[in-house]
């Protein structure tokens, strides 16, 4: 057993956008698949044609692909085990059912919704199992004849497990331990439709996890309920041999408060819980991703990684290389995580601060085109490197103001635009304004720009060489009037580094406007 090749799979239903605690599953499954020299399938589970989403299997696919989750097999991988898509697999699971129907492990039943709902009401509590299958329309109390002519005109049926009552259930969990259940809470599910020829989730789920000979199924807690009921069918395949071993993951909690993290926590707190922006096919509506809101897929990784594990020690930024060697399931918490956004801010903060500053340049030309600004790439890296380290205001969810060191590309435009704007009004209503421009103010620009004009060599350097020479003869303290005039109030770098790339022409004018409009 324990020499089992490592095949985990991410089997997503295609039902909508993936919300970010199936990345995390995904990224789980991954970690442990790469650790161990095993494969990961991708594995699409469409058998419920009612919640069908549009688009719903692309969109995940490119959020993997931006993310850096290779897999090894699946749909659009290939792979000899496919097809990969459980609408394409009808056939198998035909032949599945009807095994279980064959050894008595299930059983035809045509009851309507009528009779279903009429049964509900006529029973507290009514579950269709071994204590009322028998007042019901199956195949167990019906004569075969009638079962094979009702099938023969076209009645439409389901197909149900046959559980014994009394049977205990283990569900041996790596990361919640034994888990117990008597079988006789649970009820005849579902496991096949006439109406669509397709299996429900179960059937199918447990059916490919055999065949394609899944050692570990590691999924969100939300399935756990499901886990007694899919070792009864191992079982009634008589696969138990070959079962997976299972890992619940714990659930992703909101920011605040208590309960699951939902999408109306990130509409009201401002975070994306989707890694794609994702535009609703029937509605219309569009919700934020990830991507999109300038967030870099490794700080996303590293921060999704850390919600339900840890890695043992408080090493909090860690790569995927360390990931991988690092995960533990048994490391994993039993106890929800709550899902600390702010926490991922930072960690997008620690990945942009990490990079060279020309790998900001792209998004950040982006950004200064959509205000329509057009620069080079070398004077955008050198507005990174100077503005960078800078701190941003922002308004948060209830409208407060706030301040954070830059933490996305786009914090940079309100931080820099006076590199490519020049001021447009000159005013002594703005406080750093009216702090620093007094009286003699004027005349030390004016002396000022004409030492600058003097320069051949308008490089920091030389500058420096010279205001520095101006100031030591004179005692002017010149900075923030210099900044006054080249920003229009207290933002910016180091004056030399500014004027310098302003140049000198672009310098002199700002100075001199500014004298003529502060006087
Ligand atoms: N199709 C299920 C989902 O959408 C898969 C659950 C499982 O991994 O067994 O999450």
């Amino acid at each position: 057993m324990s020499e089992r090749r490592v095949r985990v799979r991410f089997a997503p239903s295609p039902t909508g956008p993936l919300h970010i605690g199936g990345v995390r599953t995904a990224l789980y499954n991954y970690l442990f698949a790469r650790q161990h020299g095993g494969d990961l399938i991708f594995r699409i589970e469409d058998t419920d044609s009612n919640r069908f989403v549009e688009g719903a299997e692309d969109y995940i696919l490119e959020s993997f692909k931006w993310l850096g989750i290779q897999f090894d097999e699946g749909v659009s991988f290939g792979g000899k085990y496919g097809p990969y898509r459980q609408s394409e697999r009808r056939d198998i699971y035909k032949k599945y059912v009807q095994v279980l129907l064959d050894n008595g492990k299930a059983y035809i039943a045509f009851d309507t919704p009528e009779e279903l709902e009429a049964k509900r009401n006529e029973i507290a509590n009514f579950q269709y199992d071994a204590t009322t299958r028998l007042q019901m329309r199956n195949s167990l109390t019906l004569p075969k004849e009638e079962v094979d002519a009702l099938i023969a005109t076209g009645k439409q049926y389901v197909v149900r497990f046959k559980i014994q009552p009394g049977e205990e259930i283990l569900v041996n969990d790596l990361i919640r331990g034994e888990v117990r259940i008597n079988s006789s809470i649970l009820d005849d599910k579902v496991l096949y439709k006439s109406v669509d020829q397709l299996p429900t989730y179960h059937l199918a789920n447990i059916v490919d996890d055999h065949l394609m000979e899944v050692s570990h199924v590691i999924r969100g807690e939300e399935w756990l309920p499901s886990a007694p009921l899919h070792v009864l069918l191992y079982r009634a395949f008589g696969w138990e041999s070959t079962m997976p071993q299972f890992a619940h993951l714990p659930l992703l909690l909101k920011p605040v408060g208590n309960g699951k993290l939902s999408k109306r926590d990130g509409d009201k707190l401002g975070f994306p819980v989707f890694p794609l922006e994702w535009h609703d096919p029937k509605s219309g509506e569009v919700s934020s991703g990830y991507r999109e809101k300038g967030y870099l897929p490794q700080a996303v990784i590293n921060f999704l990684a850390l919600l339900g594990w840890n890695p043992g020690n408080d090493q909090e930024i860690l790569s995927m290389d360390e990931l991988i060697r690092y995960f533990d399931l048994s490391r994993c918490s039993k106890s929800g995580a709550k899902f600390d956004y702010q926490k991922g801010i930072w960690f997008n903060h620690e990945y942009l601060l990490a990079q060279d500053d020309k790998a900001w340049v792209p998004s950040f030309d982006a950004l200064l085109r959509a205000q329509g600004i057009t620069s080079t790439p070398e004077k955008e890296a050198q507005v990174v490197a100077m503005m960078k380290q800078k701190v941003v205001e922002y308004t948060d969810a209830e409208g407060n103001k706030k301040k954070r060191p830059v933490s996305f590309v786009s914090d940079l435009w309100p931080l820099c635009n006076f590199f490519f704007i020049a001021p447009q009004t000159y005013s002594l209503e703005d406080k750093f304004v009216r702090k620093n421009w007094k009286e003699t103010t004027a005349a030390e620009m004016k002396q000022l720009a004409s030492i600058l004009e003097g320069l051949e060599d308008f490089s920091i350097e030389s500058q420096r060489a010279a205001v520095d020479a101006w100031v030591a003869e004179s005692g002017v303290k010149p900075w923030n009037a210099w900044r006054v005039c080249l920003v229009g109030t207290g933002q910016g770098p180091d004056m030399h580094e500014l004027s310098a790339f302003l140049g000198k022409e672009e310098t002199l004018a700002r100075i001199n406007r500014a004298i003529h409009a502060l006087g």
